[in-house]
């Protein structure tokens, strides 16, 4: 199936939006883009290689990477023709809850059907695909190898002859192209270059404040390895996690992603600077001591495809846009630039898909109206907070566990630590409420969903039940 489908509002927001990178974010904000705009232009500072590996300006796609059941079912509602392609290509795909082997939170997530979907592949694999059926839409062209060195604005006349930006009153129309200097002029430009984007420094060019920032030190460190995984292996799991059992006296976990071409992408997470060796029998000997050597057991006897690649991730990263009251018309801010999640618990993409998903009914909204209004960035950065927020007090909780964590703790913290520790307990033995527990964090349902007084008073008398071995697939629900 094509992707060349044309949107009956097309043209209706304007000639030409812009956006500014085009890793997953940027690709997904292109295609809700393409919807209301004549043409899409996305500007890509790297140029992504013909072949499937990682690139420069995605470092982390050397290491494991999914794509959460909230984000799949983002992508293949854009792109219904993936799905096919992503399977053709090696991709594994299920019920997230059957496939995957997972010790999170104190316990082994029980394998039951939950009605989720995802896929398990590499993060390569899962952009280039993206990509492929991105580029294929008509009114979309992707400029590679091109870099974007600030926006080019006009001035509002609301405020009459010679008011400056700070007044409030600047547009964003177009970009300025570093290599070239040449100015691209657009009716919307969408910043999605990561979390090194430079827009808040062009913000304060512009003369607006930039936002607000928010960190949370966790000094995780990555060491992976890529593995042949062994013919004729009978598993049932497609990804097999471990993440750290008694917080905070464990600080290392990881897990084994079964990737395309017959391979396993294993990655060894350390946190506060607990890193893992990068020769093969250090990496092996730190599996060998978590207190599930269950990922050991699966490699021990195998041999690396290459040198191990490694990854710090020093702190989460919030910009808090929906604090800014100023904001100039015709840019928004997506994806990681918004904010960068701790990579241990995979939202990071699923947050950026479900920042794009409500950019398209902010757009949408506008689409009736005829036009995009002035407040538009501030009721979309407003409207993100409920899956920004979601993600980021939902994992720091357990983060903020290690009293080495460093910045600020959700509100509430003492009891939102007691509850996530009674959740988890209570989904290791009741598994309607396991399915729903997952679904919040897989960005599928609100976190108002399991506050629910009948989950609220089978979790507070909860008790971890003790448990030593992962439970096989496909226990049917209780
Ligand atoms: C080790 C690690 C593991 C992770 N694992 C997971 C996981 O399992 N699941 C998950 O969902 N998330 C994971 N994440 C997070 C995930 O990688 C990010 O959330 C995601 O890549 C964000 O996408 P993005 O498009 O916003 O930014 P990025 O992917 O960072 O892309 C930004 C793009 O903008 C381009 N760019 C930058 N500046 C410019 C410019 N001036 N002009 C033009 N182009 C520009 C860059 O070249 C790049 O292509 C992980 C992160 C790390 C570090």
């Amino acid at each position: 199936m094509s992707e060349n489908r044309e949107s009956n509002k097309q043209g209706i927001l304007g000639e030409h939006a812009i956006v500014i990178g085009g890793s997953m974010a940027g690709l997904l904000t292109a295609r809700v883009l393409s919807d209301y705009f004549e043409k899409v232009t996305i500007f890509e500072a790297d140029t992504p290689p013909d072949e499937v590996v990682p690139r420069k300006g995605v470092p982390q796609g050397n290491h494991i990477h999914t794509l959460l059941s909230g984000g799949t079912a983002v992508v293949r509602k854009y792109f219904p023709a993936i799905h096919e392609d992503l399977l053709t290509a090696g991709a594994e795909y299920g019920d997230p809850m059957i496939t995957n082997r997972l010790f999170v939170g104190g316990r082994w997530s029980p394998r039951v059907a939950s009605g989720m979907e995802s896929y398990v592949m590499s993060r390569p694999l899962l952009e280039a695909m993206v990509r492929k059926h991105t580029v294929a839409i008509a009114n979309i062209e992707l400029r590679v190898a091109t870099s974007v060195s600030g926006y080019t604005h006009s001035t509002r006349d609301a405020h009459g002859a010679g008011s400056t930006a700070s007044e409030s009153n600047a547009v964003v129309n177009g970009v300025t192209l570093e290599q070239t200097g040449e100015t691209i002029s657009a009716d919307f430009v969408a910043d999605v270059s990561g979390r090194n984007s430079s827009a808040t420094k062009w913000l304060e060019q512009l003369g607006y404040q930039a936002p607000q920032r928010g960190t949370i030190g966790i000094d995780v460190g990555y060491v992976t390895f890529e593995v042949a995984e062994p013919p004729g292996n009978q598993r049932d799991w497609n990804i097999l996690y471990t993440i750290q059992e008694n917080i905070p006296r464990d600080t290392r976990g990881g897990g084994i992603f079964c990737i395309e071409g017959g391979r396993y992408l294993v990655s060894a997470q350390g946190y506060h600077k607990d890193y893992a060796p990068t020769d093969w029998p250090g990496f092996l000997t730190y599996f060998k001591d978590l207190p599930y050597p269950d990922i050991y057991e699966e490699i021990k006897d195998l041999q690396p495809l290459g040198e191990a690649r490694e990854y710090r991730y020093a702190a989460y990263l919030r910009r808090y846009y929906e604090r800014l009251t100023e904001f100039p018309k015709g840019l928004v801010v997506l994806g990681d630039a918004i904010c960068s999640l701790n990579p241990v618990f995979g939202q990071g993409m699923t947050v950026a898909a479900k920042e794009v998903e409500h950019l398209d009914q902010c757009l949408l909204q506008c689409a009736e109206a005829g036009e995009i209004h002035d407040k538009f960035a501030q009721d979309f950065f407003k409207g993100a907070t409920r899956f920004v927020d979601a993600a980021w007090d939902g994992v720091s909780v357990e983060d903020f566990r290690y009293p080495q964590t460093r910045g600020q703790r959700p509100k509430g913290f003492g009891l939102a630590k007691w509850l996530n520790r009674k959740f988890f307990a209570l989904s290791a033995i009741d598994h309607e409420f396991a399915v729903a527990f997952a679904k919040v964090f897989n960005l599928i349902e609100p976190p108002e969903s399991v506050l629910k007084p009948k989950y609220l008073l089978k979790a507070a008398f909860a008790k971890m039940p003790v448990c030593d071995k992962s439970p096989p697939a496909n226990i049917e629900p209780n």
